[in-house]
């Protein structure tokens, strides 16, 4: 007998980056019905929508503001992690960035025991998914759900960014880094924008659209805290809402979207995870996965500010152009390392005192070294898990991070870009640059990894991820990466969303 009241085909937990596409495309066909449970409320705030309001939103109920345990390799400093906790998760409140990552990422990924997770599996949902601005190409999709275009108005100082990287003898200007080759070309950045101006985020592209579908069904302020089993089987959950504890069941599958932090902490609050670990904060344990929340990795940024003689106005968009490379010789079979980031002044983030005319380069460690994890705090699901990241562990990331350094200064002494380097701010000539780096780097808002496919002792997940061991259930979102990919993370976790869509309706 069916113990719930109400049972829907599938249960999807998080509106985010990846839970909208899975809403939309496991209601397409057929006549599933699908359950969509988000912790947060409806994206409605006009500052969501807008191009430039969302900085407002950093640090307002909309952001989870997870904070991190204190980071040795940060001189002991702690960090704020934001992330969305609102319909559209991460991509209601992101930077619009799109950027796919590195061929070699996935490739990767497959070596790793991801199968069928290569670049040349993966590139056609990431087609699939796209509008390009540009059109129908070998590496880009037309008529796609999600707006993608390059940076619509960039200011005189970008131009000369790139025409500065041509200079040191890379390619471009107007390189495509989402394209066949992302390495060693400044171009402006593709950002998720829609026709009209605004925020081409996950549920603008995939869930506002079929709100009236009749087999879909989404609850916002519905915060998920145990899923339920009959033994092994996923059977059901239990949420939260207006302070009442619901229960309903799922049929098929419960899919658990919830990003890296919060899915391991609902894995674990359930009963998956490091058996021992789940004892000490007094859960029962159902499945012994020791690699649940392990394997924590995020991309840090650590900034550069130069004095400008003329005149930067404020971007449209916060990131205006992108640099790719390799910092280390004899790296050729590996992903890229280094983004290097290049806007106008952004007057939101400008320092207190600094000049009114200045240009920002933004260093980002984009495969980091260092491993961190997400542990429970204690057995309740309202209270945020420890949070490790363990930035900067390892010596190589913050090698990079120097190697990121001398090419913004190789950049900054390009005759292009006279005019807009007259004098170094931040860090200044003379500053130690290690230093600098563990004293002002900050999280780019990417953690990763923290539920990894694989079939190793720590993976947690398989190919088609389904939890190791469990029925009925899998994870989609940006914890199932194996490795954190090269460049922004939104692209990748919406491309595992229509991935995972696949990967159900087949197995169902
Ligand atoms: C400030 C910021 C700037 C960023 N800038 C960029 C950028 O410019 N470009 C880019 O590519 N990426 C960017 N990112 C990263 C990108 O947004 C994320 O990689 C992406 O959103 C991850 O998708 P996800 O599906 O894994 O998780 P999320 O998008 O975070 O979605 C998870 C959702 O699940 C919900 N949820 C979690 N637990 C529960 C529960 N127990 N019950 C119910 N609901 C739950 C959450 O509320 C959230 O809505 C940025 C992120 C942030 C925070």
């Amino acid at each position: 007998m069916n113990p719930f009241a109400s049972t829907f085909d599938y249960v999807v937990i998080g509106a985010g980056a990846t839970g909208c596409v899975l809403a939309n495309r496991l209601t397409a066909r057929g006549d599933a019905r699908v359950l969509l449970l988000e912790a947060g409320g409806p994206d409605g705030d006009p500052r969501i929508h807008s191009l430039t309001g969302f900085l407002q939103l950093w640090g307002s109920a909309v952001d989870y503001q997870f904070r991190t345990e204190p980071q040795v390799g940060l001189n002991g400093r702690t960090l704020t992690i934001s992330q969305g906790k609102v319909i559209g998760g991460g991509s209601s409140i992101h930077a619009m960035m799109y950027v796919r990552g590195h061929r070699l990422n996935y490739d990767q990924w497959n070596a790793q025991g991801a199968d069928g997770w290569n670049y040349a599996a993966v590139l056609p949902y990431f087609k699939k998914s796209e509008d390009f601005e540009g059109g129908e190409s070998a590496y880009h999709g037309a008529g796609g759900l999600v707006s993608v275009r390059a940076n619509p108005r960039l200011s005189a100082a970008a131009g000369a960014f790139m025409e500065a990287a041509v200079e040191l003898g890379y390619n471009g200007p107007d390189w495509d880094i989402n394209g066949a080759q992302q390495e060693n070309g400044a171009g402006p950045l593709q950002v998720l924008v829609t026709k009209d101006g605004h925020r081409a985020s996950a549920a603008v592209a995939y869930l506002t659209p079929i709100f009236s579908r009749p087999n879909l069904k989404v609850k916002t302020a519905a915060q998920v805290t145990r899923i339920l089993f009959d033994g092994r089987r996923t059977v059901g959950l239990e949420y939260l809402q207006g302070g009442q504890r619901e229960q309903v069941g799922a049929g098929r599958e419960v899919i658990v979207s919830g990003g890296s932090i919060l899915s391991p902490q609902l894995l674990m609050l359930s009963g998956i995870g490091p058996g021992d670990h789940l004892r000490s904060v007094g859960v029962p344990v159902l499945q012994d996965l020791p690699g649940v929340g392990q394997n924590l990795q995020d991309h840090v940024q650590v900034p550069a500010i130069y004095e400008a003689e003329r005149e930067t106005p404020a971007p449209t968009i916060l990131a205006e152009t992108v640099l790719f490379v390799r910092t280390r010789p004899g790296m050729d079979a590996a992903p890229t390392d280094l983004q290097l980031l290049f806007s106008s002044r952004v007057p939101a983030l400008a320092p207190p005192g600094t000049p009114p005319n200045l240009v920002m380069f933004v260093a980002v460690l984009v495969q980091p070294q260092s491993r961190g994890s997400i542990r429970l705090r204690s057995a309740n699901a309202l209270e945020q898990p420890v949070i490790d990241p363990n930035y900067l562990h390892c010596p190589a990331d913050v090698a990079s991070l120097v190697e990121g350094f001398h090419l913004i200064r190789r950049l900054a002494s390009a005759k292009a870009l006279a005019g807009y380097t007259r004098a170094e701010l931040l860090p200044g000539s003379q500053a130690n640059l290690v230093e600098h780096i563990r004293g002002s780097a900050a999280t780019l808002w990417h953690p990763a990894g923290t539920c990894r496919i694989g079939y190793d002792a720590l993976a947690v997940v398989d190919s088609r991820l389904r939890v190791h061991g469990i029925e009925r259930l899998r994870v989609a979102d940006a914890s199932v990466m194996p490795t954190v990919t090269s460049g922004n993370t939104y692209a990748p976790s919406a491309m595992i969303g229509e991935k995972a869509a696949d990967l159900i309706l087949e197995d169902n």
